[in-house]
């Protein structure tokens, strides 16, 4: 498994996969080809289906600029080897000097065909739960103390500057107000769930209320273009920002606290991406929400002192429960149902971590089957399900 720098990356969104990683890709071509004098990206699959309203097209001009650069959408090609596919050109006086075809593989990454992989080394040496538990026990570590063990020092820099950023989006969500840009008059809504204190309103709904204003804040940011951190996406990058500062605030936990949270969260989200997808381009939103439930799930059963088999528990529920979970976002927008969703999975993790106290004994299902069960289900998918907006609610509300 790769480091956890690889799964949390702080940048723009709103996608991950459509936005950070076409972005990187054509910053790489543009430091490629020196001597270029215009580009032009072709994009094909579900880079081509919902670039649009992903803001893929401005995530690659921006990169190129201030050299012109052309982005053709198409949506015909079938056939492909991966679902986010992209041409990239460089000319120089009408005449190509090179040419790429790259795969925008989710989570900000990319491979370049005919390329030896450029995946960065892996730092961790075993890559299921069951072996990471066994080792943990033997060795009396938490999770977080196993993440520290093999990523060194330099990790825990890297996630007290995550946590600085999550909580920056949340800070900036909750300050912004107005419509979310894109076409569909999606009203930014976190600054008015955080502001409403309805008269006798209890603990738990105040909770509710509270988590939902975080979640919404920073997934309004993403949608808005804004910074945030993927985790493990763009699209699901409320959740686990959420559940934090919902607790720090409500039981005072110390940001180094959070920090070892991020990184049990962090270790839960690099074995779904390790053994399964974080694409919802891929594999459905399950891949995204479910796997930012799980490790929003898995984070706050770190914060409450649970044990490994709890958490264990608490990061399968969570996951379990996305199973089959498409990706269908409107108008190919991150907005609709992204946005609210993020706000739902965060409630949920705490609804799982909550059953993790009273029935992890009881228990049938593993973590890493969950995970295998969602890569099948994932790729069972119609592609229509699978961030194209051509199914689902995108297609519903389009009728
Ligand atoms: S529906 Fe889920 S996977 Fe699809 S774009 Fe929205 S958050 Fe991402």
């Amino acid at each position: 498994m790769e480091s956890l720098q690889e799964l949390y990356r702080i940048g723009r969104g709103p996608s991950s996969s459509h936005t950070m990683g076409p972005s990187f890709a054509a910053e790489r071509f543009r430091k490629a080809h020196p001597q270029a004098d215009s580009f032009q990206a072709v994009l094909y699959g579900s880079l081509a289906k919902t670039g649009r309203g992903h803001l893929t097209d401005v995530a690659i001009q921006e990169a190129f600029a201030p050299l012109p650069a052309g982005v053709i959408f198409n949506t015909q090609q079938a056939d492909l080897k991966h679902p986010n596919t992209m041409d990239l050109e460089a000319f120089r006086d009408g005449e190509s000097l090179g040419k790429w075809r790259v795969y925008s593989v989710g989570g900000g990454k990319i491979e370049i065909e005919g390329r030896p992989s450029e995946n960065p080394q892996d730092v961790y040496p075993l890559s299921t739960f069951d072996a990471i538990k066994a080792y943990c026990r033997e060795n009396g570590l938490r999770l977080w103390e196993y993440a520290k063990a093999c990523e060194g020092p330099a990790l825990w820099d890297y996630l007290r500057e995550v946590w600085g950023a999550m909580l920056a989006s949340i800070r900036h969500g909750l300050g912004t107000e107005g419509t979310l840009r894109g076409g569909l008059d999606v009203q930014r809504k976190a600054t008015l769930l955080h502001r409403q204190h309805p008269a006798g309103e209890n603990p738990e709904t105040r909770e509710n209320r509270l988590v939902c204003a975080y979640a919404f804040a920073v997934s309004e940011e993403n949608a808005g273009g804004g910074v945030i951190v993927t985790a493990p996406t763009c699209g699901a990058c409320g959740v686990l920002p959420a559940v934090m500062r919902y607790h720090q605030e409500r039981y005072g936990f110390s940001d180094e606290e959070i920090v070892r949270a991020l990184a049990t969260a962090g270790v839960v989200g690099d074995l779904i991406k390790t053994n399964a997808s974080i694409s919802g381009a891929e594999c459905g939103c399950q891949a995204e929400i479910g796997s930012a439930c799980s490790m929003a799930a898995a984070g706050l059963s770190e914060l409450f002192g649970m044990d490994l088999e709890q958490t264990e528990y608490a990061a399968e529920v969570a996951m379990e429960h996305h199973l089959g979970l498409t990706c269908d976002p409107i108008a190919g927008l991150v907005q609709i149902p992204c946005i609210e969703r993020n706000a739902v999975a965060a409630m949920r993790a705490i609804n799982a971590v909550s059953l993790a106290n009273f029935l992890t004994d009881t228990r049938k299902i593993s973590f890493d089957m969950v995970v295998r069960t969602m890569y099948e289900t994932g790729r069972d998918l119609f592609s229509k399900y699978r961030e194209t907006s051509e199914g689902g609610l995108a297609k519903t509300y389009r009728e």
